[in-house]
């Protein structure tokens, strides 16, 4: 990345009320608002933290976005991850370099960038054509070739098998877990990995069922709270409003070799 900005990145533009907009830098290209307008142009050669300014007077703070940033932004099909999920399941699932994984199903690619980004090879099942190419498409536009060189997406129904074999780690973020376990006993290697992330409890408690009958051991449930701060002065407390729900994170391990 140059340490200015040049065309085809992607700037994060953030006004005066904190509003965020996703730009990708084109020659020609403008970015409009109420305000006026700023060319493209304008910001080709700045440093990032660039102080930009509108035809019609508007101020806006230009930064490159974060995987975090681009997360929320990016276009989606289904609901994403949010970025404080993703960031504890890299840890609770194990995410590594070169690390095999197989997920499903892949929704708008959120959790894939978080994978792909450490370092990881994935195979995703999606059942949904249109969701599976934007998964892609969003995984390219942030991470790049490289990274979509380690994605193959598969339009798939997981609960139906898997191919795969010798896997390290199995990512599921869908309605029915349970029905993929005696799928992954087979697919993962031992000492693998099986995740999964559900919203409800219920969920947990099917999936916790079928990990009992089954060669998986060290089942663990979590949940990750993140609550925000309001920092101004003296006046240092949390915020009034937080996102008090997304979804359960469940991790298991193969244990031994299945007959
Ligand atoms: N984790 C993703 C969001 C996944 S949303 C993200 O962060 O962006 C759940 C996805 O699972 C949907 O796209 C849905 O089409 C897919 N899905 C549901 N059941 C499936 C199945 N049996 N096999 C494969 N994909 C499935």
């Amino acid at each position: 990345m140059s340490p200015v900005f040049a065309y085809g990145d992607l700037v994060l533009l953030v006004d005066r009320k904190k509003r965020r907009y996703l730009v990708r830098l084109v020659e020609e290209g403008q970015f409009h608002s109420h305000a006026g307008y700023i060319a493209h142009a304008d910001f080709v050669g700045q440093a990032d933290g660039y102080l930009a300014r509108s035809t019609r007077g508007a101020t806006y703070l230009a930064v490159t976005p974060t995987l975090g940033e681009f997360i929320i932004q990016m276009p989606r099909g289904a609901q994403v991850i949010y970025p404080k999920d993703i960031g504890a399941i890299l840890m609770s699932a194990d995410i590594f370099p070169g690390a095999r994984v197989l997920e499903a199903g892949v929704g708008s690619g959120a959790l894939s960038m978080g994978m792909l980004r450490v370092g990881a090879n994935i195979v995703g099942y999606e059942l949904r054509e249109d969701f599976a190419a934007k998964a892609v498409s969003n995984v390219t536009a942030f991470l790049g070739a490289e990274a979509a060189s380690r994605y193959r997406v598969e339009l798939r129904d997981i609960y139906e098998g898997i191919d795969e074999r010798d896997l390290d780690r199995i990512v599921l973020d869908l309605p029915e877990p349970w029905n993929v376990v005696k799928h992954a006993q087979t697919a993962l290697r031992p000492g693998g990995i099986l995740f999964a992330y559900v919203p409800s409890t219920v969920q947990i408690a099917r999936l916790h069922e079928a990990l009992v009958d089954s060669a998986f051991g060290m089942a663990e449930t979590i949940e990750v709270l993140h609550r925000g701060w309001y920092v101004k002065g003296d006046a240092v407390r949390p915020d009034h409003r937080m996102v008090a729900h997304t979804g359960f994170l469940t991790t298991a391990r193969l244990l031994g070799e299945i007959e």
